[in-house]
């Protein structure tokens, strides 16, 4: 049923109720063992994922190669590891392998038939159990699932970002670690994402306790200094982002761009020649100002504009130093 709801600039929105608009065709998701039709893939209310966001999960995205008729899964290795490391940090037993999740995966975009992108979130929560909050993994029932939608890449569109420096503080290691992909942390970032949208900028950038730049709401942050490209330190506040790697390799190894990762400041994003976000759902997303201060001449730089292309090609199954870094889906 489709409910009416008024956007941040005071817009009319219409929404389908159902979870999200891109799952309308999605015909499978896995629970627990089983795939199940998405509208039965459901936990109770009362669970402690709904009521206290214990949820650890990945984004993963799966890239359509139109010409060699493949879908390619980029890093699920990598992801899976990143998913079972949250969960040992939050003291889940999961019953599932980090093995078994990766055929599921595999198996989940053959039963939905996927042909063109999708995005995909494995998840290991903690459900219904007694005596919650303070539990141990005996007391509380652990699941795992895996769900898949489609989300078409936005890479080489061209839009960039008119973004603000959020005053809300990232969290740090010391207080709820953003080491660990949990929602519950998401809603810091959130925080900054919804004032920075209701202050007119497309997205916000946090920075940690000290006052030093550490990332955005979904994704790292690189800026471009004397043809140095400067990120901040995974010591920063920063969760240890996979695309992150994946910039810093094809800057050095491919476009000899040095790459430094250090503290950075925020006057720095004001005088920098090109910056630009990096994360698996936004990919790489140009920032074109901060503050209203234009980044660089404000349009689309150079080595963001190369970075683009490269990214693009070896996610699709286009460049031969990344295809150990993905799995094809159809045989
Ligand atoms: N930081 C945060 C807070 C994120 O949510 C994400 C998205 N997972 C990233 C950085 C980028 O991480 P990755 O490149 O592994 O997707």
């Amino acid at each position: 049923m489709p409910v009416s709801l008024v956007g941040v600039r005071g817009e009319l929105l219409t929404i389908e109720k159902e979870v999200s608009m891109d799952a309308r065709e999605v015909r499978y998701a896995w629970m627990n063992g089983e795939f199940v039709p998405w509208g039965e893939a459901k936990v109770h209310i009362a669970s402690s994922c709904v009521t206290e966001g214990s949820s650890v999960f990945e984004g993963i995205r799966a890239y359509w190669n139109p010409s060699q008729g493949q879908l390619y899964l980029f890093k699920t290795g990598e992801h899976l590891a990143r998913l079972y490391q949250s969960a040992k940090m939050m003291h889940m037993t999961p019953q599932y392998s980090q093995a078994e999740l990766e055929s599921v995966c595999l198996e989940l975009m053959d039963r939905n038939g996927y042909r063109e992108d999708v995005h995909i979130r494995p998840a290991i929560y903690f459900g219904e159990g007694r005596g919650l909050f303070c539990y141990t993994p005996d007391k509380i029932e652990t699941g795992v699932a895996v769900t898949a939608v489609p989300r078409q890449s936005r890479l080489g569109s061209g839009a960039g970002m008119n973004v603000c420096v959020s005053s809300w503080k990232r969290i740090s290691d010391a207080d709820f670690p953003p080491r660990i992909k949990i929602s519950a942390n998401y809603h810091n970032g959130r925080l900054a994402a919804v004032q920075a949208a209701l202050d007119g900028y497309d997205g916000a950038i946090l920075l940690d306790e000290r006052g030093k730049v550490a990332e955005g709401p979904v994704a790292c942050v690189f800026l471009v200094r004397d043809g140095v490209a400067i990120t901040p330190p995974v010591t920063g506040g920063i969760l240890e982002s996979i695309t992150r790697t994946t910039i810093m390799e094809l800057l050095e190894g491919k476009l000899s761009i040095p790459v430094v990762e250090r503290e950075v400041d925020r006057t720095e994003l004001y005088v920098a020649e090109e910056a630009f976000f990096c994360g698996t759902a936004m990919e790489i997303a140009p920032i074109l100002s901060v503050d209203r201060y234009p980044v660089g001449v404000g349009e689309l730089g150079e080595i963001t504009r190369h970075l683009e292309t490269l990214y693009e090609s070896a996610v699709r199954g286009e460049n031969s130093s990344y295809l150990e870094s993905l799995l094809p889906v159809y045989v």
